[in-house]
């Protein structure tokens, strides 16, 4: 059994990836201007590279496990019907995006403590989403597949974690629904 730990900066949030491989993960990096709003919100455009990108790894939600300080986990929707995006409290640390019920949650890769070891058990970058968003240059290696090709196969792995019955348990929604915080809704 392989297991990805990760924690928040001040590390008073810890929580742990069981088991993925490149068929039970999605790594991309998302140039949408949503996911550039919740780093500005949050303070922390550093996560971002210099085009205002966000690096996620999108994971079946039952791989996922808050181990402890889960009290200092926070969220935010930027609109009533926007995604659910999880941060820590503590220090201001995004950790990951979700919707309630969906097979998936988008783990941002600077949680992740071992960058080589989510590398080698979740294989590599597999290019970028909503590149029109992007603020700046985007690397070669990124454009090489094309993005519907690229959401075509996220669609396929999603279904498959569906199928396999690993939607729940979700370490931020249960199964009825409900969040484990309020999410704020920044705009209504
Ligand atoms: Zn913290
Ligand atoms: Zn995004």
């Amino acid at each position: 059994m392989s297991e990805l730990h990760l924690t928040c900066d001040c590390r008073s949030v810890v929580a742990a990836v069981q088991n993925i491989s490149s068929r039970t993960s999605n790594r991309v990096v998302c140039y949408c201007s949503d996911c550039q709003a919740f780093a500005r919100h949050l303070g922390r455009v550093d996560v971002m590279d210099e085009s205002g990108g966000t690096f996620l790894t999108q994971i079946p939600p039952a791989k996922l496990t808050l181990v402890t300080g889960q009290e200092h986990v926070h969220c935010v929707r930027l609109s009533p019907k926007g995604m659910y995006r999880w941060f820590t409290a503590c220090c201001h640390t995004p950790l990951a995006n979700s919707i309630p019920g969906f097979p998936f949650v988008g783990v941002f890769d600077h949680v992740f403590n071992d960058k080589q070891a989510l590398s080698n058990t979740a294989g590599p970058v597999l290019g970028a989403v909503h590149t029109r968003r992007a603020v700046g240059p985007i690397p070669e290696s990124m454009k090489e597949r094309h993005e519907l090709t690229l959401i075509a196969g996220t669609l396929k792995k999603l279904l498959r974690w569906k199928l396999h019955g690993l939607t729940h348990p979700n370490p931020f929604h249960k199964k009825g629904g409900q969040a484990l915080a309020l999410p704020e809704i920044l705009s209504q």
